[in-house]
């Protein structure tokens, strides 16, 4: 029987966790909320880069790791192709498929923060959905822009920004209330590609508001990709002895 180790932190990952049984051991960063209705083993913390991955992965016999991480945390899917290649254990990847621009949308994609602050420059009241990063650039918010950040937890704000705390899944009347409330004229966002988040975007459409798009992470090449939970779950059963 392999015994897996589920990289986590994002919905899917927690799907994949309540199938797993108790020799399973289901991994995360301690970022967000840690479930207590597991079969499988939680463990919560990081490792230490790749080496403390790896060395984990022989101390605790791993046969097989899966990285069901966001498709924005590229340095644990790097740890984590490097720790199964010096291991020499399979690494599978569950990569959610990028949100694609629709008819109507206007998107701008870019690299780095830097970009990302050229691209505001025609804008007045921004909607940053991009997690904590803003949070480190508050003071340099121009005088003619107001600012609203939505992130998991709240934080202290300032005169010239907002910010709210909510966790998805978040509904359009709901997205569409925040964008006329605050008269949104620029969504920032990443592409997560999450069904919980993608309303933004329709509203977005809706209203005609620019999208800027923090460009995805490249990620590390590994054994087998997936593109959904029913995927990973229907190769993770074992096949059926042939001569039944
Ligand atoms: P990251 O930059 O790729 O990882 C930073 C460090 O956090 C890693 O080097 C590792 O520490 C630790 N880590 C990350 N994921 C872990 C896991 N599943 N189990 C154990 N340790 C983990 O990741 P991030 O962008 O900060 O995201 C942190 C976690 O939040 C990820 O698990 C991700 O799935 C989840 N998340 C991220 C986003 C996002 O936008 N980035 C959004 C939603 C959820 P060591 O090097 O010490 O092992």
């Amino acid at each position: 029987m392999k015994r897996i180790l589920l990289l986590g932190g994002v919905t899917e990952a927690l799907a994949i966790a309540r199938t797993l049984g108790p020799e399973h051991l289901y991994s995360l960063a301690g970022v967000g909320r840690v479930p207590t209705d597991l079969t499988c083993q939680v463990r919560v913390g990081g490792y230490g880069g790749a080496e403390g991955l790896a060395q984990f992965i022989r101390d605790e016999g791993i046969d097989l790791l899966l990285d069901a991480t966001h498709p924005y945390a590229a340095q644990i899917s790097q740890n984590a192709a490097t720790a199964a290649q010096v291991t020499g254990i399979t690494c599978w990847a569950l990569r959610r498929p990028a949100w694609q621009p629709q008819p109507g949308d206007d998107w701008r994609e870019v690299g780095d923060w830097a970009e990302l602050i050229e691209s505001l420059k025609p804008f007045r009241r921004p909607l940053f959905t991009l997690g904590r990063e803003p949070l480190q650039h508050l003071h340099e918010i121009p005088p003619e822009q107001f600012w609203t950040l939505r992130a998991l937890d709240v934080y202290p704000g300032n005169e010239r920004c907002e910010i709210i705390g909510a966790r998805g899944p978040f509904l359009l009347e709901d997205e569409r209330e925040l964008f006329e409330r605050r008269q949104i004229d620029v969504l920032i966002s990443k592409n997560s590609g999450s069904t919980a988040t993608e309303p933004k975007l329709d509203v977005a459409r809706e209203r005609g508001v620019p999208v800027i798009v923090l460009r995805r992470p490249e990620l590390p090449a590994v054994d087998r990709e997936f593109g959904s939970v029913t995927d990973v779950l229907t190769a993770l059963i074992p096949e059926p002895p042939q001569n039944l």
